[in-house]
């Protein structure tokens, strides 16, 4: 990969990421603003699941930010947008779309099929 292409990576992470922390700063700040205000079982329950909802996505973001500091580190590394199963580079569209990428796009496919094939993923 060029090395324009690898600043252009490097910037696109490195914004991703700033917003995922802050807006996973929010979250918590939101939570512990409003279990202050709240005695009432009722909306102890709605606050209850509310958290629940918002560690989901907190779950999902957590994983995110760890594959955007592994991509990260491939870019320091210089081995970014190289797939990890079959060594090829992986294309620059397929990174632009999805720039945590680690596959290329054929062993991705493949291993679609595999996981629809055994119900594993
Ligand atoms: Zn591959």
């Amino acid at each position: 990969m060029e090395k324009k292409d690898l600043e252009y990576f490097k910037d696109l992470l490195t914004q991703w990421l700033d917003e995922l922390l802050g807006k996973a700063g929010n979250t918590v700040v939101g939570l512990l603003v409003s279990e202050d205000h709240l005695s009432d079982p009722l909306d102890r329950a709605v606050l209850d699941s509310e958290r629940s909802y918002t560690l989901r996505i907190r779950d999902r973001e957590s994983v995110l930010i760890k594959k955007i500091h592994a991509s990260l580190e491939d870019i320091e590394d210089g081995v970014y947008g190289i797939c990890d199963d079959c060594g090829r580079d992986i294309s620059i569209e397929r990174l632009k779309a999805r720039p945590v990428a680690r596959h290329c796009i054929r062993c991705k496919t493949k291993q679609e099929e595999r996981e629809r094939l055994t119900g594993v993923g």
